[in-house]
């Protein structure tokens, strides 16, 4: 997963907004949220190996770099790319999970493209496709301070979220309070770690 890696992307704030739909979700397998934060990422990886997009530095960038990657990705990150990708996943979770599950999917998988539209430096089209239309992206990778407490407080909202959901499954059951404080825990740690690796480039 090397590709996923130099890549970049804004992938501890995806996982800590799934973590935080997981609470209002129950009925969506966790797994499932956590395919859907990144789908857009995962199908990115398959035309990545089939030389269909790429991703390059910005001028004056280290390699992994973080923020400091522009994406050649014009159909899984194309606007209209990105609606039908989370519509077919999210029609793949109603006919598994139903219908309230497939709604939800479908707009995890679209938020990885909101997320991805303020942090990208403008290299997301609307249409699918090299035809020139206009490339989108507000740019917030160009400081990456204000990056990293921006996906800081993601993964930290959505962990509590989270874990607060957790809790209140069964409150006062001492194992349910146990259990929602090591999967809370653990979500953080994760969140945290991932956060850090790609700030220091790795
Ligand atoms: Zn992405």
């Amino acid at each position: 997963m090397a590709v996923v890696a130099r890549r970049q992307a804004v992938i501890a704030g995806h996982f800590g907004l799934a973590a935080g739909v997981k609470a209002r979700a129950p009925a969506t397998p966790l797994w499932l949220l956590m395919l859907a934060c990144q789908w857009l990422d995962v199908v990115f990886v398959v035309l990545f190996a089939a030389h269909l997009e790429g991703l390059a530095m910005v001028p004056g960038a280290a390699q992994g770099a973080y923020g400091g990657a522009v994406i050649h990705a014009y159909y899984t990150h194309s606007l209209v790319g990105a609606v039908v990708l989370s519509a077919v996943l999210g029609g793949a979770a109603a006919w598994r999970y139903g219908r309230r599950s497939g709604v939800v999917v479908a707009l995890v998988a679209f938020s990885h493209w909101v997320l991805d539209l303020v942090m990208h430096r403008p290299d997301m089209p609307i249409l699918p496709g090299d035809g020139g239309s206009p490339l989108l992206g507000f740019g917030l990778w160009r400081s990456p301070v204000a990056s990293a407490v921006v996906e800081l407080a993601i993964v930290v909202a959505g962990t509590a979220m989270y874990w607060r959901a957790a809790r209140s499954l069964a409150p006062g059951s001492p194992d349910t309070m146990r259990r929602a404080n090591l999967c809370g825990a653990l979500a953080l740690v994760a969140g945290l770690t991932t956060l850090g690796l790609n700030v220091a480039g790795m």
